[in-house]
């Protein structure tokens, strides 16, 4: 007999740019094709679930007649290009913006093999040849990301492949390439590890495209084919060294690349609410929780665009900038959503609108516990934990993902909450809000309900003991990972 399959269809959206006729569209293939839902994920991507067997090639199609497409979404190419998602009109947004679109079309696989199976194409005559992924494309997913110090939204150095402007005044005057970030680890297994981007280099601001297409060939030809879990550019980086890398860049493209400079502070601002663009429009950005746009939310989206067509952005963050809204159109469309009682930013604890939460069950398959769907749960009891030490108004973040994969980047940020076995979860602690510093596990195997209370004495110490506005990432940092654990309630870890 035969199952009932259904598909998980994956949008590229480079940048997370969509027009509002695209976003329209992919809203009426979620009613029509999918479970009814649209998902936005951590690298700016939209994806349908529930896609039944009988509805996948008409979804893909659809996507495709929108101008978007679900080729090389996935897969052991270069994924979807992120960038910071503010849509300010200014001179470096515009050229963020411009080299997400141009590495995302130049890095695409040229095979037509997509087209072929699921838009009807006629299969060619002549051979097909991958000039950048060769025969055998990539050794494992690649992932490209650009940001600029003010705005370290996409977490730039968790990427296989990083671009850092550097400027002088509003002027361009190159990139911070960084090489070997990615956050996926196996548990029990120490050869795996998530691993920050190296500055390898400092180049021209022209020279992205060439600089990604020789890092690309980089983890083509170096990268170890022979165990996916050790796949990543990252171990490459990490152990072959930087000094290797940046001299296999300067083989493969000629010349001599000159050194990075220390890298900048980075921040990751507030892009929520209302913000003037630069233009004298505005833009409005929505929290999503776990990035699910369903039910009265989608339908108010829905009016808003039809009625006002702003250009809709996913956020690295798994929300949505509505933008392009002029002056007098702000409170007509800020009414549409009241009325079907969107929650605003400013309704949401900081920990709540600064949380990011993976799929996870039932649809990934990788997971090994709950991810979205406990996101509301351990969201609601972590931040009873902060009310407790009077820190529900601090800025703090909290990634949850099902399985240690990492999509939605848990060993960076505040606090990561990592799948491990059904019902049970590793517990991180360490890294910063910026993205710049790697977390420490604090506790393995928590329950789900348990996982408030493994973080309450941690709490409890950064609210009696942080310096200044120091964050509780930086605060676990510093008093190190040993104090930190000791910290714990022996009866939380025994519980655990
Ligand atoms: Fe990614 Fe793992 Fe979450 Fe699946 S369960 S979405 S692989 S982190």
């Amino acid at each position: 007999e035969d199952k009932e399959w259904s598909f998980m269809v994956r949008v590229r959206a480079p940048a997370g740019r969509l027009t509002a006729a695209q976003y329209l569209a992919l809203d009426t293939l979620a009613e029509t094709h999918a479970d009814g839902t649209l998902r936005l994920t951590s690298r700016q991507g939209v994806q349908f679930h529930g896609v039944l067997r009988e509805n996948l090639k008409g979804t893909i199609a659809g996507i495709n007649a929108t101008l978007l497409t679900t080729m090389a979404a996935c897969g052991d190419v270069v994924r979807n290009v992120t960038t910071s998602p503010a849509p300010r009109r200014d001179a470096m947004h515009a050229r963020l913006e411009a080299e997400a679109f141009s590495l995302s079309a130049a890095l695409l696989p040229r095979t037509r093999a997509h087209h072929q199976i699921f838009l009807d194409e006629e299969a060619g005559a002549a051979p097909e040849e991958e000039p950048l992924y060769g025969p055998t494309y990539l050794p494992r997913k690649f992932k490209i990301s650009l940001a600029h110090p003010d705005d370290n939204t996409p977490d730039v150095l968790a990427n296989d492949c990083g671009f850092l402007a550097v400027t002088e005044g509003e002027r361009l005057t190159g990139w911070i390439l960084l090489v070997g970030g990615g956050m996926g680890m196996t548990h029990n297994k120490p050869a795996t590890y998530p691993r920050l981007a190296s500055p390898i280099a400092l180049i021209g601001p022209d020279e992205v495209l060439k600089a990604a297409q020789a890092v690309v060939r980089l983890s083509r030809d170096h990268g170890d084919r022979s165990d996916r879990k050790h796949a990543r550019l990252k171990y490459v980086v990490q152990e072959k060294g930087v000094a290797w890398v940046k001299a296999r860049l300067e083989a493969d493209l000629g010349r001599a690349l000159a050194d990075p400079p220390p890298l900048p502070a980075l921040t990751v601002p507030e892009l929520l609410g209302w913000h003037e663009q630069g233009d004298g429009k505005w833009w409005l950005g929505l929290p999503i929780p776990a990035g699910r746009i369903a039910g009265t939310l989608r339908a108010a989206l829905r009016e808003v665009v039809e009625r006002f067509a702003p250009s809709p952005i996913a956020t690295p963050q798994q929300d949505l900038i509505l933008s392009d809204i002029a002056e007098a159109d702000r409170a007509p469309v800020e009414a549409i959503l009241r009325a079907h009682g969107v929650v605003f930013a400013e309704q949401l604890s900081p920990l709540a609108r600064w949380s990011l939460a993976c799929v996870a069950l039932p649809t990934c398959g990788q997971s090994l516990a709950e991810g979205e769907r406990v996101h509301a749960p351990i969201l609601a009891d972590v931040q009873q934990a902060l009310a407790r030490h009077g820190l529900l108004g601090e800025r703090i973040s909290l990634r949850l993902t099902g399985c240690p994969n990492g999509c939605a980047r848990p060993y960076s940020g505040d606090i990561g909450i990592v799948g491990r076995t059904p019902g049970f979860y590793t517990v991180f602690v360490g890294g910063d809000f910026e993205g710049t510093r790697l977390s420490f596990q604090l506790a393995d195997k928590v329950a789900q309900e348990a996982v408030g209370n493994v973080l309450d004495p941690v709490l409890a110490a950064y609210a009696a003991g942080r310096q200044g506005s120091e964050g509780l990432g930086d605060f676990c940092t510093r008093i190190g990972a040993e104090r930190t654990r000791s910290l714990l309630h022996p009866e939380a870890v025994k519980a655990a």
